[in-house]
């Protein structure tokens, strides 16, 4: 176990370091901000979702302590590509993980169970779950439509 959580350790340094899908996306259909007060970790998540409710790009841009980084990094490659049912499936796994320290449903979760130790520190919870409610408050604010006519 303690190689398995040092190489966790190691994924989420790379991720904290090195943000995956760090910008901001142009054409974004939805946006949204979130904050956690109880860290001061912020970030601002673009998606694009096409017609058929697939998530076909997804970038963040944010300030925040390595576990709230981690997270956003890691949910953008995860739910790239996804389907908004498959994303919203993944994120009450996530969510599940996080808040049972004896979760066994890692398989599914991918590179996302890097996060699994999480669970023995409730008060980071939500540092790590702050990409995810961005990310469904940004399902709710769809911008209006960008037209070239
Ligand atoms: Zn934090």
């Amino acid at each position: 176990m303690a190689d398995l959580r040092t190489l966790y350790q190691e994924v989420i340094v790379d991720h904290t370091k090195c943000p995956r899908n760090f910008g901001v996306l142009e054409q974004a259909s939805h946006h949204a901000t979130g904050y956690n007060p109880l860290c001061g970790d912020k970030l601002s998540l673009f998606l694009e979702i096409d017609a058929a409710d697939i998530i076909v790009d997804i970038r963040f841009i944010g300030e925040g302590c390595s576990i709230s980084t981690a997270s956003a990094s890691l949910m953008t490659e995860a739910l790239k590509g996804k389907s908004l049912a498959q994303a919203d499936l993944l994120f009450k796994d996530f969510h599940h993980m996080l808040t049972h320290t004896d979760s066994q449903q890692t398989e599914q979760l991918g590179k996302l169970a890097v996060l699994a130790g999480v669970a023995e520190f409730p008060a980071r919870v939500k540092c790590a779950t702050l990409a995810w409610h961005t990310f469904e408050a940004a399902l709710q604010n769809k911008l209006a439509p960008v037209s070239t006519e």
